[in-house]
This record gives C-alpha cells, sequence and structure tokens, in this order.
C-alpha cells in the first residue's frame, strides 16, 4: 500500500532521530559524569611548582589537602579542581614544616574555612614560616591533631588515610625531612597511594624494618625524586605500578635526581613539571589521568 510505504521512512526518520538524540544524551551523560566532580575517589597531585601538594577527595566530597607547596600558586589549583565557589576543607595535613610544604598551607587556611588540622608534633620549630603557620592554625580555630603511627582516618566512601610517623632519632634531627609523616591514602583496605614527603633513606630503613604492609599502587617519590632517598630495596618493598614526582622544573637541587629516575625507568612516571596535575582514581582499576586529557 502506497500509504504504509510513504510512513515507513518517515518511522525510520524518527528512529533514527531517537537514537541520535539517544546516543547524544547518553554522550552528555557519559562526558558530565567523567568529566565532573563525584564519579570516583581520588587523589590529585597539584602542580605548585618545586613543592609537594596533594588533593584528596572522596565521592560524596570529603576533601583533604596535603601539604600546599610553596607560595600560593595553590589556590589557583584548588579552585581549578574544586571550583571557585568552594571554599571548605575538611582536613589540611602538613607533613613537616619546611617552606615548599608549609608556604601554601598559610593562604589556604586564611581563604578555606577547615575543620581539622594534622601535622606532627613540630613543638621544636621556631622557623619564621612555623610561627606564621601556628598563627595562622590559631586563627582557624580548627581541631588540631597529632597522628601516631597506626592512626587510622575514615572519609567515607572506603577511603581511609593510615598514617605512619617516623621515629625521631636524635642522631639525624637536624633536618625536619626526616620527621615527614607517611601517609598511605588506601581504598577498600587497598594501599592507591603512598605519600612519602620529604623522608629519606633511613626513613625508608625504618618503615621496611617496621613490617609493615607497604606494598602500594602508586608511590610518591620521596623528596621530590632525591638521591638521598628512593632506594631500589624501598622500591622492591612498595612495588608500585607508577611513580608521580611532584617536582618544579629547572629547581636548584637538580630533583629528580637521573639515577633515581633509571630505577623507575621499567614504571610510568608522572612528573608534575611535565604533565602538569596528576590525578589518580583511587577505585579499582586504578587510573592516572594528567592535565589536559
Ligand atoms: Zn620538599
Amino acid at each position: 500500500m502506497p500509504d504504509d510505504t510513504s510512513k515507513r521512512p518517515v518511522i525510520r526518520l524518527i528512529s533514527l532521530t531517537i537514537l541520535v538524540l539517544l546516543a547524544g544524551w547518553a554522550g552528555y551523560l557519559w562526558l558530565t559524569i567523567t568529566a565532573g566532580p563525584g564519579e570516583f575517589s581520588s587523589a590529585t597531585f597539584l602542580n605548585v611548582g618545586q613543592g609537594d601538594s596533594e588533593l584528596i577527595e572522596t565521592v560524596h566530597g570529603r576533601q583533604v589537602l596535603v601539604d600546599g607547596g610553596p607560595g600560593d600558586q595553590v589556590l589557583q589549583e584548588l579552585g581549578e579542581v574544586m571550583g571557585s565557589m568552594d571554599r571548605s576543607l575538611d582536613m589540611v595535613i602538613l607533613t613537616h614544616p619546611h617552606d615548599d610544604h608549609v608556604g601554601g598551607l598559610i593562604p589556604v587556611l586564611e581563604r578555606y574555612a577547615v575543620d581539622y588540622v594534622v601535622e606532627s608534633d613540630q613543638s621544636a620549630e621556631t622557623s619564621a614560616i612555623m610561627k606564621k603557620w601556628n598563627q595562622a592554625v590559631a586563627d582557624e580555630g580548627a581541631e588540631v591533631v597529632f597522628p601516631q603511627t597506626g592512626l587510622s582516618i575514615d572519609l567515607g566512601d572506603g577511603v581511609t588515610l593510615s598514617f605512619y610517623v617516623p621515629k625521631v632519632d636524635a642522631d639525624y634531627e637536624e633536618s625536619a625531612n626526616h620527621r615527614s609523616l607517611v601517609i598511605q591514602v588506601q581504598e577498600e583496605g587497598e594501599c592507591r597511594v603512598l605519600l612519602t614527603g620529604d623522608i629519606d633513606i633511613a626513613n625508608e630503613e625504618e618503615l621496611i624494618a617496621s613490617g609493615l604492609p607497604l606494598s602500594c599502587d602508586v608511590l610518591k617519590a620521596a623528596h621530590h625524586g632525591s638521591k638521598y632517598a628512593n632506594t631500589q630495596v624501598f622500591l622492591d618493598a612498595v612495588q608500585p605500578s607508577a611513580v608521580v614526582i611532584p617536582v618544579g622544573a629547572a629547581n636548584r637541587y637538580g630533583h629528580p635526581d637521573p639515577g633515581v629516575l633509571d630505577r623507575f625507568s621499567s614504571l610510568p612516571i608522572y612528573r608534575t613539571d611535565l604533565h602538569g596535575r596528576v590525578t589518580v582514581q583511587l577505585s579499582e582499576p586504578v587510573d592516572i589521568g594528567v592535565q589536559g586529557d
């Protein structure tokens, strides 16, 4: 029948249009979900130049900032990752009191409402920057926590932060690097990211001797890839699938050390000076993306 044949193309066209719309809608949904916050818990290594700064976000929006790099570059990074309207952080963690870790946390405390501050006990620290930090913490009114080895902080969504606090040995107390808090970012009980602050070889040996399980998917190279850390024996203990090196371009310390890069050469290496921000998806399958992906 002529009527039937004339209708079929119309029906086909409508079907096609609906399919295209559905495909477009599905694509839009997919893009929205993957690009927006809240699809997966993550740890993002912020691009703060020669320093460390990591933002941990859970699916339901818990936000923890570990270190702030030097200066205030961290503010722009946080604005871009969290959105400029978000002016609160659940927790700020200071691994140790050096400028390239604490410097940016001072303006962070000034701009953001922070509920908890976690830091190693630095009561002996009298540097000018730590006086500013202590004042900023007092002004913030945040609850201050001095962690001990074994402290575990539950962020929800299966994400926990597990702490190791190096023992302070009088022999090497001359550098605060030796007192860097070590943090395992765990998801469903598995270590996804091992944050090592600026620990050195003695700390790496201490961690191995502690008998704690160290194996972890992603290792943050200690001390910006310094040759005074990142030993082969520590790498063997952690057995990471990838390494992230937070480091500034052309820094005056020569970080990362070429020998350390050689040691990491069988692994994917992500560097903030080359890749910009580096984001690790904490849930299985653990995945790493870089700025501009
Ligand atoms: Zn450092």
